[in-house]
């Protein structure tokens, strides 16, 4: 994303980072370090675990020097690709047995003629797992490629029509992983003649009065979300969206949810959210199948659970993690709960749901 957001989970703190905390920590919101988590994991076992995978957020590497975020955060752009290596050698020994990465691969700053070459090299990061590795359409990304390009090599539309950037697979017999695509109306990825691209300058257009559209100065609250380096998903991908939770339903399957942009207002600062989040919510809620959805882009963690009983978490981000300390993850799996472990500056927490 363009620019750092304040959000974080626990009131009046500050992180190790120095960020300020102001999102209120969630009632089910484990506080757990991973060391405790580790021994809290070992003590009660893995008994009925249906599987794990990793999960990491806004790599965003660059072959460019430090700098700083439009929020003065700093942002270490070569170091994040360590911090990658780390999370893909940790996900080794914790056997997980496939890892998703919520997207922004590569930082819009990284010299274009070396983009290729970065993308290659995090790839290959991502190959020492030697598991499946799925990844998330994001801006940064659609800075740097084409989205043809983006859909071949990390594989995006796997099994979906030419073009599209959204795609399920099923990991388990009882679970479907469903990734949106958060740019399919924006002014990324699409030639400025395709309609897509023209419905996005409209939505701009009419709600956000700045003349820099990835400003979002004089817009308040999830009114915020109004700005370029956001998104939001099509008429078609709500109906695909549609179908695919009626024929998990049918199939007597759960869902998680994978999207690069914040779905729920209370997990992530308004210019962080996907511009038309309330009707994928709306879709996601009324399907029963969904227990819970990943998203990345806001650089800070944040959860919450809805009214429909489903856990939004946001994953704080490598890109804005001190090169000294770590900012992944892996997810267990059960009939009745996600167990997700953070280590080093993401938050561990529990997602539980009815059996
Ligand atoms: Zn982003």
């Amino acid at each position: 994303m363009a620019t750092h957001t304040n959000v974080n989970l626990v009131p009046g703190g500050v992180s190790s980072t120095g960020r300020a905390y102001t999102i209120p920590l969630p009632a089910n919101w484990s506080q757990d370090s991973t060391t405790e988590r580790s021994k809290q994991s070992e003590s009660a076992g893995t008994s009925g675990r249906q599987f794990r995978f990793g999960i990491i957020s806004d790599v965003q590497y660059a072959n460019i020097d430090d700098g700083l975020s439009y929020s003065k955060v700093p942002r270490y752009y070569r170091a994040s690709r360590n911090g990658l290596a780390r999370a893909v050698s940790a996900w080794r020994e914790q056997q997980v047995e496939w890892a998703i990465h919520l997207g922004d691969l590569v930082d819009g700053f990284q010299p274009r003629d070396e983009s290729e070459a970065a993308l290659d090299m995090l790839l290959a990061e991502f190959d020492r797992l030697q598991r499946p590795h799925w990844h998330v359409l994001a801006n940064h990304d659609l800075y740097n490629f084409p989205r043809e390009v983006l859909n071949r090599r990390l594989g995006l539309n796997t099994g979906q029509p030419e073009g599209c950037s959204y795609y399920h697979w099923s990991p388990h017999p009882q679970w479907r992983i469903v990734v949106l695509d958060a740019y399919d109306v924006s002014v990324w990825g699409w030639p400025p003649e395709d309609n897509r691209h023209k419905e996005a300058l409209k939505i701009l257009e009419r709600y956000n009065p700045n003349e820099d559209k990835n400003n979002p100065s004089g817009l308040e609250g999830p009114a915020r979300r109004f700005v370029q380096f956001n998104g939001g998903a099509s008429a078609t991908q709500l109906g695909w969206l549609r179908a695919t939770l009626a024929d998990i339903a049918a199939k007597g399957q759960r869902a998680i949810v994978c999207c690069h942009v914040a779905l729920h207002p209370e997990t992530a600062v308004g210019h962080c959210l996907l511009w038309n989040y309330q009707e994928v919510l709306d879709e996601l809620q009324s399907s029963n199948v969904v227990v819970a959805t990943f998203a990345g882009h806001a650089h800070c963690d944040g959860q919450q659970r809805d009214h429909a009983g489903i856990h939004h978490r946001v994953l704080n981000a490598i890109i804005e993690t001190p090169p000294d300390r770590d900012c992944y993850g892996w997810v267990d799996v059960f009939p009745d709960r996600l167990e997700l472990t953070g280590v080093g500056e993401l938050q561990s927490s529990t997602m539980s749901f009815a059996a």
